[in-house]
Order: C-alpha cells, then structure tokens, then sequence
C-alpha cells in the first residue's frame, strides 16, 4: 500500500515553526517510504481565513523546498485540494448520513441554545452540552419547522454508551467513553458549511490518506474522528500524533518565547536548511547523535519510530548554531547575495548596486561569514564601514581591568604600534604581540589595550576582527578614527 500524508493547515495565521514541523514530518515520511505528500488548504473558517495566511503557506513552503505531490497549484487526482471549493460535497455526504438515520436534522434557535447552556451551567447539571431535543423529530414535525423557513443544522448521532477507541502508532491506544464526546455535535451548518471534523475526516478518506501526522492538540478530536469514519462504514486510517512544541520553559511553544512564524526567522536571516535540520530534530532523532542532516539525507532516513513521544523543546540558541554553522559552509557567493538585501535596507548601499559596493560586499563576505549567527547581524557588524556615527560615551573604550586614564593611555601609544606597525609591513602577529606587550607595562590585560583600539575604529564593541576592520575602511581613515578617539577620551 501506498504511503499517501497531508499537510492540513487552516489559512487563518503565518506558518507557525511547529506548523511546519507537521509539514516537514509528513513530507519526509512520504519521501522516505516512496509515497506521496498531500498539501489540502483547510479553509472552511471564513471568517479566519486571510490571503495573506494562504500566501504565506505558498511561499514558506516555496522557500523550504518542500514540494507537494499533489494539492492546491499542482493539481491531482483527487482535487480539489482547497475545502471552501468542495462544499457540495461535504453536503451530500452529510445528507447521506441523515438519510441513513445516522444524523439528523436540528432546528434549535441560536436562543434555544444559549439558554440551554445557561441553565446546564447554572444548575451544574453533570450533563453539558446539546440535549437531542431534534434527535427523533417526526416528519410532519419537520416539515412544519421548514415551512417557517428555519434552516436546519446537521448533526451527528454519538452513542450514549459504550467507548470509542483508536490507535496512534506512538502513543498507543486512546480511549473515550462515547458520553464524554461532545452530544450529536454539529457536522453541518445552516448555510451549508461544514464543520473542520466533517470537511477533515471526508477528505481524508476521499484523498486516499493513509496516516494521518498531525499536532498532538488535535488528539481529543481523534474519538469523534473515529465515530465519523465508522458512521460512514470507512476504513480509519492511521494514527501518529506527534509530540508537542514546547519553549525551554516547558510550556507550548508561543510568541512570548519569541518569534514563533516561519516568515519572522527567513526575514531575520535564518537559511531554510538550518530550519529544516534543526525543526526536524524537535522531536525527532535518527541515533540520538547525528545532528547534521541535508533535506536530502532526511528525505532518505525519516523514519516514524523514531519520532519521540515526550514534548520536544524548541530552543532558539540551538537554532542559531545551526544557522552560524549553515552560513560557515555557504560559499561566498551565496552568502554575498543573500547579505546583499539586508545592507539595502540599512540604506548602506545602493539598490541596484553599483560596481563599487559590490566589490565592497564580496570583500565583507569573509570576516562576515564567520562572526553572523543570522544573516541581518551583517548590519551591525559592518555599520562601521558605511556610517561614521563614533561613540560619545567614554567608558564604552574601556575594557576590563582597566580605567580611563589607562584607557587613554593604552589607545595613545597602542595607536602608534598599529599605524607604523602596519606602514612597516610588520605581520598581524608580531603587531598583536607588541600591543599585548603594551598591555603589561601599563599593568592592564590586553583587552584594555584592544578594546579602545576597537571601539575608536568600528564604533561598536561587537564588530569584526581587527585587522579585517581595517582592511575595510582602509589605513587613513583607520588613522583619522584613531585620533578622533583620542581626542574623545582626552575631552573633560
Ligand atoms: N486544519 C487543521 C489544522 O489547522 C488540520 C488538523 C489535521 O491535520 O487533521 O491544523
Ligand atoms: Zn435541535
């Protein structure tokens, strides 16, 4: 049998980081086992629904390179792939289940209800919930009903006794008593729109799904799930719920941890395959060990046994090491167009570049490359080269260990070994072994020395490595900040 997943999402927000782990699972576990990955738009939800929400799915899913078999653009054979285009046939399939006494109709008011739950909640009635007060309406009755013109929901009969049990290939057996399970719930509205459980679990069936890979979230979903596809006498495909998001706090994965869309990481300067590698490892391993994967080696080695079933823990610190180690290994080329927006934006250089700044953005490439965990650090670490803003505040130039005499001291003479150290054609070495010299005669560490020298230069504590600095914005103009700084730290 051919292995045949989906991804499901709802247009209603931007791709969520743990969105797209359920994307990336189940595009991997097609991949791995030669089946195919399904993209179905749950749109049923108008009034969540945004262009924008369904643009981002696209795009994202463009940007990651995760390409659906079938679905929405791409057709298939069992399209349509966007639910708001297949309502007449959750109605029919709906109707089927009237017909077969299997749901029924109800005409209970907006009212009605309201005041049912009202006095539930009031009376603390052990039952909640809707009372099947339509559940045997005779035919006469409703037709009486239609005839004032009362458009009727559709609801499902559950079963009062009994339990409804399905598998999940991680988590074992999940059980429910059948009164637990929400009371005939509605599958279909009176405009003729489906509910999500309806427009879900028919889908699934028509679209041939064989494992459904979804958040754990919709585990309590499961049982009426169950109940629908039994009401319809289908087969119940595959369970595998998958672990939760959690932030370090262990709490679910939401926007006070930071940023939780897919969209706010790729603007920041996140590679899509340090996003892959390291989402796909929440909550899922290959050894316990292996920590590097391309999209291709995880499209080959997916496996679902070795998805864990605890919560998995989304850590943002650990993501950014993968991101530091991802540009390390992209060629320079790469990285120089990919750094190219960010320096635009900063209204650095010009758009389009000019020759000029783009032989300027190659040579900012390789110190760059080493020092950014994401692609938009490039903007303060090299503000220095394009904007001349010195720093005001002279404590910024002292280092540690050291004062602001010394400070001054230590940037007068170390000041003097850099220039002529650099004019006389002295390595970067020997110079550094000078200034660490300096460093011992004024009873300082050497980052009393190098912290003046740094700050005078780039402007900033957090920058590039010296002599690359230099490099950049070239020796008069490394002198003229030098001396600008002194005269900062010399001024009462
Ligand atoms: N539309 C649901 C969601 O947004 C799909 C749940 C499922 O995969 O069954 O997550
Ligand atoms: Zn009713």
């Amino acid at each position: 049998m051919e292995v045949r997943v989906r991804y499901a999402p709802s247009p209603t927000g931007l791709q969520h980081i743990g969105g797209i782990r359920t994307a990336l699972f189940n595009y991997f576990f097609a991949r791995s086992s030669g089946g195919k990955f399904i993209l179905r738009v749950e749109d049923t939800d108008r009034e969540r629904y945004s262009d924008e929400s369904l643009e981002d799915l696209y795009s994202t899913l463009e940007w990651l390179g995760v390409k659906w078999d079938e679905g929405p653009v791409v057709g298939g054979d069992y399209g349509p792939y966007i639910q708001s285009e297949r309502f007449d046939i959750y109605k029919k399939y709906a109707e089927q289940l009237v017909a077969e006494g299997k749901a029924y109709y109800c005409y209970c008011s907006p009212e009605r209800l309201e005041a049912l739950r009202k006095e539930q909640a009031e009376s603390k009635s052990e039952y909640q919930g809707y009372d099947r007060h339509c559940a045997n309406l005779t035919a006469e009755e409703r037709a009486e009903l239609e005839a004032q013109g009362i458009r009727p929901v559709i609801r499902l009969r559950v079963p009062t006794e009994g339990k409804t049990t399905f598998h999940d290939i991680l988590m074992g057996d999940i059980t429910r008593r059948n009164r637990d399970i929400s009371p005939d719930p509605i599958i279909l509205k009176s405009d003729g729109f489906p509910t999500y459980h309806l427009a879900n679990v028919i889908d699934d069936h028509l679209m041939h799904i064989t494992h459904i890979m979804r958040a754990q979230e919709w585990i309590p979903s499961g049982p009426l799930h169950v109940l629908l596809y039994h009401a319809f006498g289908w087969e119940v495909p595959q369970y595998c719920h998958l672990p939760m998001v959690m932030g370090k706090d262990g709490q679910k994965l939401s926007k006070r941890h930071g940023s939780t869309a897919v969209r706010d990481f790729r603007a920041k300067g996140y590679l899509p395959e340090a996003i892959i590698n390291y989402v796909t490892l929440v909550g899922w391993s290959l050894d316990g060990s292996t920590e590097f994967f391309t999209k291709e080696e995880l499209e080959r080695c997916f496996k679902l046994e070795n998805i864990h079933k605890s919560p998995a823990v989304f850590d943002y610190k650990k993501l950014d090491w993968f991101n530091g180690q991802y540009i390390r290994a992209a060629s320079d080329e790469r990285i120089a167009s990919l750094i190219t927006p960010y320096l635009q934006e900063a209204g650095f250089i010009h758009d389009p570049l000019t020759a000029e700044e783009s032989a300027l953005v190659s040579r900012i490439v390789p110190p760059v490359k080493e020092r950014m965990k994401v692609l938009s650090d490039v903007v303060p670490l090299t503000a220095f080269i394009f904007r001349d803003e010195p720093v005001m505040d002279k404590t910024v130039y002292v280092g540690k260990g050291s004062d602001l005499e010394k400070t001054a001291e230590a940037l007068r003479k170390g000041s003097a070994i850099l220039l002529s150290g650099l004019r006389d054609g002295k390595s970067h070495e020997e110079i550094e072994t000078e200034l660490s010299a300096l460093a011992s005669e004024l009873s300082i560490k050497v980052a009393g020395v190098f912290q003046p020298i740094r700050v005078a230069i780039t402007n900033s504590t957090v920058s590039l490595p010296l002599f690359d600095s230099i490099d950049l914005i070239g020796l008069e103009e490394t002198e003229r900040r030098l001396h600008r700084g002194l005269t900062i730290l010399e001024e009462n």
